[in-house]
């Protein structure tokens, strides 16, 4: 029994080739079966030697290519003969078929349909290395990105982003899978979310195609994944990619994750999987400064066309200042608003046209309610165990928190927190800050997590 199995690329290709093929042509033709693999060649059933014929002639070059694209190596297809086993009425069907496709080949020949690798199909065009700012707050983890992506594999293995909502996570991730795939033509990137694995996991099993699932994952070169605290709880999940990361691991292949907050943090997540995502080089984003917000909307003004002037982007830039996403959404929003009316954007229109959007970013509708309720989620408590009497450790630290950052976000006194909070002493929420403060000089994790959950608090609000 051999391991191979390349069905999943063969199923890829066809899939493609119906994209790219007229209906009709594809109809006509593909009418063919993966049947077995080889390290080297596939196997594809074809029902007649005519169809083989017709295949090696005119698609077969076709088909290879795209398999070496998918796969960064040569692979030979071979159609092999068999006949099948149907009733007369289908057989007669498909003798009408081949007379009629006798008739009408001659226009049809395809022998060399353009191809170009162009687009990674995973990856968005525009998560660039050309189109991300270096700044203050993400210096590192570009440079580690852009060393990764000379020579994947080679240097930092895995390589993990951590950070909060909208910092360029995921941006930055794509950037790595772009300049690779334009960089070095054979090589074979995925770029998924963890969500989109587990749910590609689960399905597999239940259509029984798992060893396609493992096949696929560990022919990668690069293996890009997104948002991996979606794993947290997704024992099966977590044993798959386990798996995957030690077969890549072993092989030299490159794996980058992303993920909210540090890997420490994580609930629910096997020891052996979190010690594999800590062994290679973590990085944080963090918000970025003033100078390079405005060199982030300078980068986005320069891919369009429509003029801002500097002080417009200093009021933007001043107003929005802990999430890239929504510093983006206020420059769209300007631009559009600009285009519409055809207007030059000046002071006055950015002001007017940004008022909502800046009084929202300042104040929010940050309650103690809010912060309960995404404190409470983050360490997987109830709100009213965080808002509740009881004092075991695992629910008196994250009350400290959202007691701290209650206390830095909103305007409430200590004596109307402790009131908030399920009716404490003020010397209570003091007691709690204090005993945060003396913690984040210790523990260099826990400032991050503060400012994601902040962020998260800051998003949340806004949106109720
Ligand atoms: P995350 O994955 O961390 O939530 P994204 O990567 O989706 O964030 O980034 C949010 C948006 O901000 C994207 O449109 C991205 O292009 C932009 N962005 C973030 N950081 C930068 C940067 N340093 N330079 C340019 N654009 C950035
Ligand atoms: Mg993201």
């Amino acid at each position: 029994m051999n391991n191979w199995d390349y069905s999943v690329f063969w199923n890829e290709v066809i899939n493609q080739a119906k994209v790219e093929l007229s209906e009709h042509e594809f109809a006509m033709w593909f009418n063919i079966q993966y049947d077995s693999s080889t390290e080297n060649s596939v196997s594809i059933r074809v029902p007649s030697s005519f169809y083989r014929d017709q295949l090696v002639r005119q698609y077969q070059k076709y088909l290879e290519d795209k398999l070496f694209d998918l796969m960064g190596k040569r692979i030979t297809i071979d159609f092999i003969v068999v006949k099948p086993t149907m009733s007369d009425e289908a057989r007669s069907q498909s003798q009408a078929r081949e007379e009629k496709i006798e008739s009408t080949q001659k226009g049809q020949d395809h022998a060399n349909p353009p191809r170009d690798r162009g687009k990674h199909p995973q990856l968005r065009v525009d998560y660039t290395f050309e189109n991300f700012v270096i700044g203050d707050n993400n210096g590192f983890a570009s440079n580690a990105a852009l060393a990764i992506s000379k020579n994947p594999g080679t240097s930092y293995n895995p390589f993990l982003i951590y950070g909060g909502v909208g910092l360029g996570k995921t941006h930055l991730m794509q950037s790595i899978g772009n300049r690779v795939w334009i960089e070095s033509r054979k090589t074979k990137i995925i770029c998924i979310t963890a969500e989109e694995f587990t749910n590609e996991f689960i399905q597999s099993i239940h259509d029984k195609t798992t060893q396609n699932f493992k096949n696929k994952y560990r022919y990668v070169d690069v293996l890009l994944i997104d948002d991996i605290h979606f794993l947290q709880n997704k024992l099966g999940s977590q044993e798959e990619l386990f798996h995957t990361f030690n077969a890549l691991y072993d092989a030299n292949k490159q794996m980058v994750f992303t993920c909210d907050r540090p890997v420490s943090e994580l609930k629910n997540l096997s020891d052996r999987l979190r010690s594999r995502f800590e062994r290679g080089l973590n990085v944080d984003l963090q918000p970025p400064n003033f100078e390079t917000r405005c060199a982030i909307l300078k980068k986005k003004i320069e891919a369009g066309h429509v003029p801002v002037p500097d002080e417009v982007i200093e009021i933007i830039a001043k107003n929005i200042s802990t999430n890239v996403r929504d510093l983006e959404a206020a420059l769209t929003k300007l631009v559009a608003y600009a285009e519409l009316v055809h207007k030059e954007i000046t002071l006055e229109i950015a002001q007017n046209q940004l008022k909502d959007v800046f009084s929202q970013s300042k104040h929010g509708n940050v309650t103690i309610d809010n912060i309960l309720r995404v404190v409470a989620d983050y360490y997987k408590l109830s709100y009213n165990d965080l808002k509740g009497k009881k004092r075991t450790k695992n629910i008196a630290f994250p009350r400290q928190v959202a007691m701290f950052i209650a206390r830095d976000i909103t305007e409430y006194s200590t004596t109307e927190l402790g009131f908030e909070f399920g009716g404490r002493d003020h010397t209570t929420v003091m007691h709690a800050c204090q005993r945060i403060d003396e913690r984040l000089k210790l523990d260099p994790n826990l400032e991050s997590t503060i400012q994601a959950l902040i962020r998260t608090i800051k998003d949340y609000s806004a949106k109720i």
